[in-house]
C-alpha cells in the first residue's frame, strides 16, 4: 500500500505515460478512447509485464478483451508489480482457470430475462442491459459474458421488444440502466431512451450503472450532465474501489452530476490485493464523501469464471465492515452484500452485534466490543390499559 493512498487529498496523475503534446488533448474524452490501451505491443511499450500478465494478455482476446483509457492508466504505479488499479485491468494468467464453483452467468440473469438484454427479477424492477461496452473492462465484471464483444455470448437486447414489454407490465416502477456502459452512448441516443421510458407512465425512476465517471471522466461533459437533468428522477451508481482512483478529474465530474441534482451511490467489489483492508475501504469511502457520493453497496466478488485469485473470503468483508461501523461517520458505510449464486439476488451481510436475544431482553455488542443489554419493550397488559382508560374517561371535563 502506498501511503499516499490514505492522503485524502485529490491529485491528477496526468501527464504520466503521456507527453505533454498530447496532453492538449487529455480532456477530450474522444481523443481518450481512441487512445486507449488495447493491445500487447502497446501495453508493453508504457509497462513491463510480468510473465503471468504477459499470458493473461494474450488470453484475454477471446475471453473479457483489454482496454484501459489514458486517464486510468496513469493511476498504475510502475514501480509497483501488485498494484491495485493493474490488477483491476490488466490480464493475468489466472483467468484462464475456472474454479469447480465459477459460472458463467454468476447472477443467473440469462435465466430472468422475459426480452433479450431485459432482466426481471425482483417483482418491481427491471435491469436493462443497454450496450456490451465499457471504457476499460474490469477483469472481474459479472458479465464478462457478453461484456467487450469478445467472450462467449453475444448480447442482443431486443430494443422494442423491451419498451414494449415495459409498457404492458405495470408493476416495474424502477429502471436500472447498464450493461456495459450507457454513459458510452452520445447524449443525443441516451436522451431518447430516457424520454422513451419516460414516457412510460407507472416508471417512477430511472437509475445508470457507470464506471465512467472513473475511468473516463472527461466524458461528464455540462452538455451530457444538461441532458440528464431533464430526466429526473434519476440517480447515478458509480463504481469505485480504490482511493488512487478519486483523482481531481474524477472528483469535478462527479460535482458536475451533484450540482446536476443527480443523487450518486458507490459501488465497490471487495477484490484481493485490491481493497481487503479497513484502511484503504475507509480512506476510500471518506473520498466519495467528499465527492457527494454516498457509499452504497460493497460487493463480495461474484463467483465469475477466472476470477479466483481476485476473490476474498466472506469474512473480510465482515471485518471490513465490523472495522467502519462506529468508527466512522454512518453515511460512509456501505452494505456488504453477496448475489446470491444463481439468481438469488443480493443478501446483506452484517457483523453479528445480538449476541443474544431472549424474551424480554437482547444482548448487544457495540463497536468496541462492550456489552449491553435492552429489555426488550413488552405490550401493556389488557388490565393496564383499561384502567389507564378509565382514568382518562373519569378526568374528562
Ligand atoms: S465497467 Fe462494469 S460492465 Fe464494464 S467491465 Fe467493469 S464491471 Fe463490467
Amino acid at each position: 500500500m502506498r501511503p499516499s493512498d490514505l492522503d485524502p487529498s485529490f491529485i491528477s496523475h496526468a501527464p504520466g505515460y503521456w507527453t505533454h503534446e498530447e496532453m492538449s488533448r487529455w480532456s477530450d474524452y474522444k481523443w481518450q478512447l481512441r487512445n486507449r490501451v488495447d493491445s500487447l505491443n502497446e501495453l508493453e511499450s508504457r509497462l513491463r509485464l510480468s510473465d503471468v500478465e504477459r499470458a493473461g494478455v494474450l488470453l484475454a482476446g477471446n475471453k473479457l478483451a483489454m482496454s484501459i483509457t489514458p486517464h486510468f492508466f496513469n493511476l498504475i504505479d510502475p514501480e509497483d508489480p501488485d498494484c491495485p488499479i493493474r490488477r483491476q485491468v490488466i490480464p493475468r494468467l489466472e483467468e484462464g482457470w475456472n474454479a469447480p464453483e465459477e459460472l458463467s452467468d454468476p447472477c443467473g440473469e440469462d435465466s430472468h430475462m422475459p426480452v433479450p438484454g431485459l432482466v426481471h427479477r425482483y417483482p418491481d424492477r427491471v435491469l436493462f442491459l443497454v450496450t456490451d461496452r465499457c471504457a476499460s473492462y474490469c477483469r472481474y465484471c459479472t458479465r464478462s459474458r457478453v461484456v467487450s464483444g469478445v467472450g462467449e455470448q453475444h448480447l442482443e437486447t431486443q430494443w422494442e421488444a423491451a419498451f414494449r414489454y415495459l409498457e404492458r407490465t405495470p408493476q416495474v416502477r424502477d429502471v436500472l440502466l447498464s450493461g456495459g456502459d450507457p454513459l458510452l452512448f452520445p447524449d443525443d441516443r441516451l436522451d431518447r431512451i430516457l424520454t422513451r421510458l419516460r414516457s412510460i407512465p407507472h416508471i417512477q425512476f430511472v437509475r445508470i450503472g457507470s464506471r465512467i465517471p472513473i475511468f473516463l471522466p472527461q466524458r461528464i461533459t455540462p452538455e451530457l450532465c444538461e441532458m440528464l437533468r431533464k430526466h429526473h428522477p434519476l440517480f447515478i451508481s458509480i463504481h469505485t474501489n480504490h482511493p488512487r482512483e478519486l483523482t481531481t478529474e474524477v472528483r469535478d465530474a462527479l460535482g458536475r452530476l451533484a450540482d446536476a441534482g443527480i443523487p450518486l451511490g458507490n459501488q465497490s467489489v471487495l477484490l484481493r490485493g485490491v481493497n481487503d483492508s479497513v484502511e484503504i475501504q475507509k480512506a476510500l469511502v471518506h473520498k466519495l464523501l467528499m465527492c457527494r457520493v454516498r457509499p452504497y453497496y460493497l460487493y463480495q466478488c461474484d463467483l465469475i469464471n477466472g476470477s479466483s485469485h481476485l476473490r476474498t473470503p466472506v469474512s473480510e468483508g465482515v471485518e471490513i465492515i465490523e472495522g467502519l461501523r462506529g468508527h466512522t461517520t454512518g453515511y460512509a458505510i456501505p452494505q456488504f452484500v453477496i448475489d446470491g449464486p444463481g439468481g438469488g439476488g443480493k443478501i446483506p451481510i452484517n457483523p453479528n452485534y445480538m449476541v443474544e436475544s431472549v424474551p424480554g431482553k437482547v444482548t448487544l455488542r457495540n463497536f468496541e466490543g462492550k456489552i449491553f443489554e435492552y429489555p426488550d419493550p413488552s405490550m401493556i397488559p389488557t388490565e393496564v390499559r383499561r384502567s389507564l382508560e378509565e382514568q382518562a374517561f373519569t378526568a374528562a371535563p
